[in-house]
């Protein structure tokens, strides 16, 4: 059961990774999330790791040297990537939590001296590695379930009818482009496209003029379903194999223009940027909250979406922040700015809701599909999850500390999102960064 605490979670253990003692560090022992590298750039096959503190172990090599005897581990590593990773969450969330356990006995301060030593001969600082993406990416969808974030957007195009009548019956979302997602830290082109920012003429074919981020959460599907059938929501946690950050890049003045009928296009498939590492379900257990709590007037969840243990658990506590850093702060070497801080459990749909909701028709997610929940917006004004919003459409610039000014993304700017939960009585745990760098178009 994904909400259980076990001795995992134990703020009181320890590791001898020194670095994953550190107080701040988003990656102690009771984080352990997955990830994919290469030793470097040229190495041909990429792995699977774990990181750890300031180290990525390398699971697969572990796997060889017999770390994981006993725990039916090898069928992992006949994967795309983490392929079969998930394979194993499939066929039993008990050999699944069993390579967490085994995690912690091979990294705990107590393990012994003859098991450390055979794990440090396959650990790596991670700033020596290069991750890419920890699944190969069949499809992507992107939800709209910040009802804060859909509020904002609809009010600036629709000031008197702000959320369309559908909202709080049907979690909202479209079919990204999968080829597009990158890792984080891989520079970001600047679109051309068609822009009619002049209604009196006709459309021209510009670079973008309003580049903006979204900051997102994603989830990775682990467990598939057979087309034609569907994921009761009671077990739709089964069938997540983790979470990242998700930053999708959005070109506003194409989306303008080509939005209507049918929604996002290129505006949002020229790039989408993901973090490398994949918290797991299991080590968000202390962190999960109750579904958002619905105004008082407002529909229940249609039955299919509705169960008492989604209500009570579905929520997930990220505190999530987005700072900018642009050419300027670089050069004269001002740390980036913070734009904002929003929360996951803010969301109006759970991670669970998405999942049912989307195979509800008898769609097919398969393995390695990344879902991402939308821009994650709360109610203040500091906590809009893009530039969009805290612009408001670039009718208030944003001040920065070099006396720069943004309506929307320059080249050059970079976007640095973070993700991390917090809770008293339990360790803090994060998801690294997510960013990206803006460059200008060909
Ligand atoms: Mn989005």
């Amino acid at each position: 059961m994904a909400y259980e605490i076990n001795e995992t979670h134990d703020p009181n253990l320890k590791s001898w990774v020194e670095s994953a003692n550190d107080p701040n560090t988003d990656f102690p022992i009771q984080n352990l999330p997955f990830c994919v590298f290469t030793q470097d750039k040229h190495a041909a096959n990429p792995r699977i790791g774990i990181r750890i503190g300031n180290s990525i172990f390398d699971f697969e090599k572990g796997v060889e040297n017999g770390l994981f005897e006993g725990i039916p581990a090898e069928r992992y590593l006949e994967r795309e990537h983490l392929f079969n990773l998930s394979y194993a969450h499939d066929h039993g969330a008990k050999s699944f939590s069993g390579v967490r356990e085994r995690l912690f006995e091979l990294f705990v301060e107590r393990a012994d001296k003859r098991r450390r030593s055979r794990v440090n001969e396959v650990i790596f600082e991670a700033t020596k590695v290069e991750f890419s993406n920890p699944f190969v990416i069949r499809d992507y969808t992107d939800f709209y379930c910040s009802i804060f974030h859909a509020t904002n957007v609809g009010s600036m195009f629709r000031p008197d009818n702000p959320l369309l009548p559908n909202y709080k019956y049907v979690p909202i979302g479209y079919h990204g482009r999968a080829s597009s997602i990158v890792i984080s830290g891989t520079d970001i082109k600047r679109p051309k496209g068609q822009n009619r920012s002049d209604a009196e003429q006709q459309p021209v074919f510009i670079p973008a003029k309003s580049l903006d981020y979204e900051m997102e959460v994603g989830f990775f599907v682990g467990q598939s379903n057979e087309l034609g059938s569907s994921i009761p929501i009671a077990d739709a946690e089964k069938h997540i194999f983790g979470l990242c950050l998700v930053n999708d890049w959005s070109a506003r003045d194409i989306q303008a223009w080509e939005y209507q009928p049918l929604g996002p296009f290129l505006a949002k498939n020229f790039a989408t940027t993901i973090s490398p590492f994949v918290v797991t379900m299991e080590a968000l257990a202390p962190f999960r909250t109750p579904a958002f709590e619905r105004d008082e007037g407002d529909p229940q969840p249609l039955d299919y979406l509705n169960d008492p243990t989604n209500q009570k658990f579905g929520g997930i506590d990220i505190k999530l922040e987005v700072y900018i850093q642009t050419q300027k702060m670089r050069d004269e070497n001002i740390e980036p700015h913070l734009l904002s801080r929003s929360n996951m459990k803010d969301l109006y749909w759970t991670i669970g809701q998405m999942l049912t909701h989307h195979a509800s028709n008898g769609c097919n997610l398969q393995t390695g599909d990344l879902i991402a929940t939308g821009t994650i917006s709360g109610k203040e004004k500091s906590e809009r999850g893009s530039m969009l919003e805290l612009s408001w459409r670039g009718t208030e610039p944003i001040d920065l500390p070099s006396g720069e000014t943004r309506r929307f993304l320059e080249d050059g700017d970079e976007v640095i999102m973070k993700g991390y939960c917090e809770r008293e009585g339990f360790r803090r745990i994060g998801f690294g960064e997510c960013r990206g760098r803006i460059t200008p178009a060909d």
